[in-house]
């Protein structure tokens, strides 16, 4: 018995992401007394692969072939399965990325397992039964599942388990994927990346602004903001409807689910459809000149102002904090 994690990596270097669910895979294989392996494929560094042996992962099957340098969906679905059902892993946990969200779906298929989208807690294992709270309704309220399949498939929202350092360091064993034929339905020939900005989904500081901002050419202000605090930046759906910020970055009910530390909207008002994407921030920090904008229900933090006032201001300080 086992619990797999798979370990994403961006371009061999492995994600914040993946050490959180490395440790919460971990926690998990504590609970079911037993250990934490993991599963990386493409080109990883292994002194980076054995580190995760300090989230308490004991063992990496590393994959590392040619054909597995691009994200191949299917192909990458058939070894996480493979390797799964080889360690009888009776758990196996991804983090809900993109990559995730297309992997787990697959995996849960193969494996005849039941799939926990979006965990929020560990699960609770009272003998059989194997229970886990996800949000649902878009955040409205928090369901509890009860899974009942031998094996089950979880992922967890990036920035939503802390990394917990166990010290030490895991094995790392080369691992020959049995791939082919219909894994290959689909070749990813190249990537080409749109942007070399913090991926949004997994920011830990997110900077928001909304319809408050009058138009495209206002956004400046938020782009260095963004840069000064390290964070991504995002819109509400208005805002890329009308084409002034692109799609990917829109977050709500029909846009990108965020749960970064700080999330900070300026002149958004708070619609429940984009509290849906947003509200499992940690800390909220709201500015609107408005101070019944619904928002500030809602926001740790709030200041009531003009935006073209208060961000130039916050900026500014920022930089003198900063140095
Ligand atoms: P507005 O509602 O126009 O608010 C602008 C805010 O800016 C106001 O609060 C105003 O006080 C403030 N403001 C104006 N000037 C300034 C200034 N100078 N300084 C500071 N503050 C200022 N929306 C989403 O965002 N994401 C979704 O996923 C989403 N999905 C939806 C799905 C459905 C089915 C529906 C019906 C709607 C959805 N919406 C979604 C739209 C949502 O209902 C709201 O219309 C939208 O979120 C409003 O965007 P906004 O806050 O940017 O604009």
């Amino acid at each position: 018995m086992s619990v797999l994690v798979y370990i994403e990596n961006t371009n061999g270097e492995l994600k914040k992401s993946a050490f959180e669910a490395a440790s919460y895979a971990k926690e998990v294989a504590d609970l079911l007394n037993t250990e934490a392996i993991a599963v990386s494929i493409g080109d990883v560094d292994r002194q980076a692969l054995s580190s995760l042996g300090n989230c308490g992962v004991t063992k990496v099957f590393h994959v590392s072939q040619d054909n597995l340098k691009n994200f191949v969906n299917q192909a990458y679905a058939s070894i996480v399965a493979h390797i799964a059902k080889e360690q009888k892993a009776t758990v196996v946990v991804f983090s809900n990325t993109f990559s995730g969200k297309g992997l787990a779906p697959r995996v849960a298929t193969k494996l005849n397992a039941a799939l926990v989208a979006g965990a929020i807690t560990l699960p609770t294992i009272t003998g059989e039964q194997f229970a886990l709270k996800r949000n649902a309704f878009s955040n409205k309220a928090i369901a509890t599942v009860t899974v009942e399949t031998p094996v089950k498939v979880i992922t967890i929202n990036p920035n939503s388990f802390a990394v917990k350092e166990t010290g030490g360091t895991a094995q790392v064993e080369d691992y020959s994927a049995p791939v082919g034929g219909e894994d290959f339905s689909t070749i990813v020939k190249d990537i080409v990346r749109a942007t070399d900005k913090i991926s949004l989904p997994e920011a830990e500081i997110v900077v928001s602004a909304g319809r408050g901002l009058k138009g495209p050419e206002n956004w400046g202000m938020i782009e260095e903001l963004a840069s000064v605090l390290g964070a991504a930046t995002a819109c509400s759906k208005p805002v890329s409807d009308a084409g002034w910020r692109p799609h990917s970055e829109h977050v709500g009910q029909t846009g990108l689910v965020v749960s970064p530390n700080l999330y900070i909207a300026i002149g958004i008002s708070g619609a429940i459809q984009h509290l849906a994407g947003v509200s499992s921030s940690k800390t909220i920090v709201v500015i609107n000149k408005d101070p019944e904008a619904p928002f500030f229900k809602v926001a740790d933090y709030g200041i009531v102002g003009d935006a073209f006032v208060v961000v130039p201001k916050l900026i500014e300080a920022l930089k003198v904090y900063k140095g």
